[in-house]
């Protein structure tokens, strides 16, 4: 097996090769019934890992082969190019891996190995019903009480989180006013007595998140995510990932879409409107590729990329809508209703949420102009 961690290019061939063999024998995650399609994802992941494809890009005190950042973006690329689908748990593997193993590196190495290994789901719940955007006044209490921190209040929007064995979850151990100064980041096992989710259905009728109540959750404290106080660090290192390497996962399973749409106007034919959107959307999924391709690099040298991540999510958005938005002028009458349409007309409203979760395009485009470009503001503050 650890002949498998070597250059990046080294093993994207031989995943290629060992994918050409191996990818009709593996579990295909896409399940209508959403446990199922869970519990494919996991499946998958579990294979890979045994395999041991999946534990390149990880250091070896998780379970790993070594590698980083660029082993494991080549990993959901060959995926992707096989014809595999990325399972949707990977999100949370990319989102919370990293800021866990910086944080909190022994208890990266008790829990991690098993969200990676596939035994277990990770959900990752920061959003309130008052707190969204505005993630530094978010409200739920954490009271640190000897060896417990006592947790009460609500979360939100918490994708995969009804099924989810534990959830990292930021909450406010500092005064009422203190804003990112008092947040704290606490590992909560699902099980813990005083905990109650509530699954959330979308427009669509998909059932992929859920919303949280905490009732005098008592959390030993040694589940604390670095110091008290602390969290805010956690979450914007986890923001870099979510934005950035998110991004790059995520192109790679929009180019197999984008294949599988151009197979089938292939065999259907395309009128002009439908050429100029191939046009568009091939133009931004080369763009947020490129852009992947970069911000990877740079995670994969150990810079902080911090707000220059942003751009990678609003190209990501605008991208993934090209693509979804091309399906639906490809179908024509028949996206809205017909039953072999139903697939694409899923991706087409997801794709709608792009530009909201791991911060709005509203609020990407906002960290650009202050904190990338620096541009000046109005005298009032306003842009
Ligand atoms: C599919 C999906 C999955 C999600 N998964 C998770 C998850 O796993 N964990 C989690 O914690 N959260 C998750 N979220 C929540 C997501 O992070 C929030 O929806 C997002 O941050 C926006 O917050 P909000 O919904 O409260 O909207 P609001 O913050 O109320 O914003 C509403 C609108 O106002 C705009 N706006 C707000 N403030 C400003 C401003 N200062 N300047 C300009 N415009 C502004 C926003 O851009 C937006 O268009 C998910 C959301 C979706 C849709």
């Amino acid at each position: 097996m650890q002949s498998l961690a070597g250059s990046v290019d080294d093993y994207r061939l031989a995943l290629r090769a060992w994918l050409a063999e191996h990818s009709d024998e593996l579990t295909a995650p896409h399940a209508a019934d959403r446990r199922e399609h869970i519990a494919n994802g996991l499946a998958l992941t579990s294979t890979l890992w045994q395999a041991g494809w999946k534990r390149v890009g990880w250091p070896a005190v998780l379970g790993g082969l070594g590698g980083g950042p660029r082993h494991r973006a080549t990993y959901y690329d060959e995926l992707c190019r096989a014809g595999v689908e990325i399972p949707d748990t990977d999100l949370s593997i990319e989102v919370i891996g990293p800021a866990m193993l910086d944080h909190a590196p022994d208890m990266a190495a008790a829990y991690l190995p098993r969200l990676l290994a596939g035994e277990e789901v990770w959900a990752q719940a920061f959003s309130e019903p008052e707190a969204g955007s505005d993630l530094a006044s978010l409200r739920t209490r954490g009271v640190i009480r000897g060896d417990e921190v006592v947790v009460d209040g609500q979360k939100v929007w918490t994708s995969h989180g009804q099924f989810a064995a534990r959830l990292l979850t930021l909450v406010r151990t500092g005064t009422a006013d203190s804003r990112h100064r008092g947040i704290t980041a606490l590992l909560i096992d699902t099980d813990t007595p005083g905990i109650t989710r509530r699954p959330l259905i979308f427009a669509s009728g998909l059932d992929e998140m859920c919303e949280t109540f905490f009732d005098n959750v008592c959390v030993p404290v040694d589940r604390m995510i670095g110091p008290p106080d602390h969290g805010w660090s956690v979450a914007m290192l986890m923001l870099q990932y979510e934005r950035g390497m998110y991004a790059a996962q995520r192109q790679a399973w929009l180019g197999l879409r984008f294949r599988q749409l151009l197979s089938y106007l292939g065999k259907v034919g395309i009128n002009e409107v439908v050429e100029a959107a191939i046009g568009s959307a091939w133009l931004q999924l080369q763009t947020v590729r490129a852009r992947a391709i970069e911000t990877v690099g740079r995670l994969d040298a150990g810079d902080a990329v911090g707000p220059e991540a942003s751009p990678d999510k609003v190209l990501l958005a605008r991208a993934e809508q090209s693509i979804f938005e091309l399906a639906r002028l490809a179908e024509r009458s028949g996206f809205a209703f017909d039953d072999t349409a139903e697939d694409w007309r899923a991706g087409w409203w997801y794709s709608r949420a792009t530009s909201i979760f791991g911060g709005a395009g509203e609020i990407q485009r906002s960290i650009v102009a202050d904190k990338v470009l620096q541009l000046p503001k109005d005298s009032d503050g306003s842009r």
